[in-house]
């Protein structure tokens, strides 16, 4: 049996968020996929789909924080 895992916030390290298009690239299809990779803000994951939506006109992300945390 293995050692217990506990995993906690990891307080020394800010949060990123990221940003991923999946609008669908023909109907029922593979999605699109672009990620804005890891940013420092919500803010500066919402510039960046207003960026792609503005270039490729589409339409659905997800967007949301990455937690950082310790395990041990
Ligand atoms: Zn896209």
């Amino acid at each position: 049996m293995s050692a217990p895992c506990r995993i906690a916030p990891d307080r020394s390290t800010p949060p990123t968020y990221e940003g991923v298009c999946v609008t669908p690239l023909v109907p029922d299809g593979p999605a699109c996929g672009h990620s804005s990779g890891e940013l420092r803000s919500a803010d500066a994951v919402d510039a960046w789909i207003a960026a792609h939506a503005g270039v490729t006109a589409h339409a659905h992300y997800r967007r949301g924080p990455r937690e950082p945390v310790t395990a041990g």
